[in-house]
């Protein structure tokens, strides 16, 4: 039997959803539907401090609004931390993550590159303290997050090819991957225990997500994304990044109104149809 088809779409609940998010959700499911297949749902929230009740409620209600549906249950990524725990002790053993005990200040004041996202790129402070130091630190509770050894990392996994759907045609290409350009990027954060990076290729794997559909926006991340899907010996889907909508000069929509909620649309009269319409699913 064939793979499913299957697609996601993937909000964090720290706010309510607007038009870009209505953009990615249309797309998914105009994907899903063109590729014979079903969209879920799945909710990002490993950052707990940030997602709140109220956004839980209000993105279900918003998509169905919408018009879009999805099959339930839906995976919370707040359920799923020891999943996270089993990968990062994965990548622990084959010693391809390491400590990391430097502060934010440090790493601006230390980085001479900065990293896709325009964040300073760690200058690999951490990874030569001895097994010894790394052992105190973390015995003396020292704040820590977890990086990957990105040298170490691409030596064992090799050239790693990114699979492709243009858009407009459906035609499938491949490009090779170029995580390096992310550093030793962080795999286990200082104030949740996982990452976005970490949480998604697990739960992308999980779902059984052959097709990953999403904005420009991540188009880099792909690259690391590959990466661990490769050290972790998970399957790859095929990724398929849609334009930003508030870059899209032809789509007429002013950067206020790109930025209002769905909830505040509908409040002041807007209707689904219309949404659909000015963001080309009629
Ligand atoms: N949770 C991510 C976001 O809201 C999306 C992740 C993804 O689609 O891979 O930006």
């Amino acid at each position: 039997m064939p793979p499913p088809i299957r697609l996601r779409f993937a909000p964090s609940p720290n706010g309510y959803l607007h038009l870009g998010h209505a953009y990615s959700a249309l797309f998914t499911w105009s994907m899903a539907h063109r590729l014979g297949g079903e969209a879920l749902l799945r909710i990002e929230d490993i950052d707990l401090a940030r997602c709140k009740p109220d956004f839980y409620a209000a993105l279900s209600e918003d998509l169905n609004w919408l018009g879009l549906s999805w099959r339930e249950p839906l995976l919370r990524q707040s359920d799923h931390f020891p999943a996270y725990h089993a990968a990062f002790a994965r990548l622990l053993a084959r010693e391809l993550i390491y400590p990391c005990f430097c502060t934010r200040k440090e790493i601006a004041q230390r980085a001479t590159a900065t990293d896709p996202d325009g964040a300073p790129r760690y200058p690999g402070t951490c990874r030569t303290l001895s097994g010894e130091e790394r052992e105190r630190r973390l015995d003396q509770g020292q704040p820590v997050q977890w990086r990957l050894d990105m040298g170490q990392a691409e030596a064992d996994a090799g050239a790693l090819a990114v699979k492709e759907l243009a858009p407009e045609t459906l035609a499938e290409s491949s490009r090779q991957a170029k995580p390096a350009a992310w550093g030793d990027a962080v795999i286990v954060r200082k104030d949740t225990p996982t990452s976005y990076h970490l949480s998604v290729v697990v739960d992308d794997a999980y779902q059984q997500i052959s097709h990953v559909t999403r904005g420009m926006d991540l188009y880099a991340a792909t690259d690391l994304h590959r990466l661990l899907q490769a050290l972790l010996g998970l399957p790859s889907p095929v990724y398929c990044h849609h334009a930003l909508i508030n870059g899209q000069d032809e789509r007429k929509l002013s950067k206020s109104e790109g930025a209002k909620s769905l909830r505040q649309l509908r409040s002041e009269g807007v209707s689904a149809a219309e949404i659909r319409a000015m963001l080309g699913f009629a």
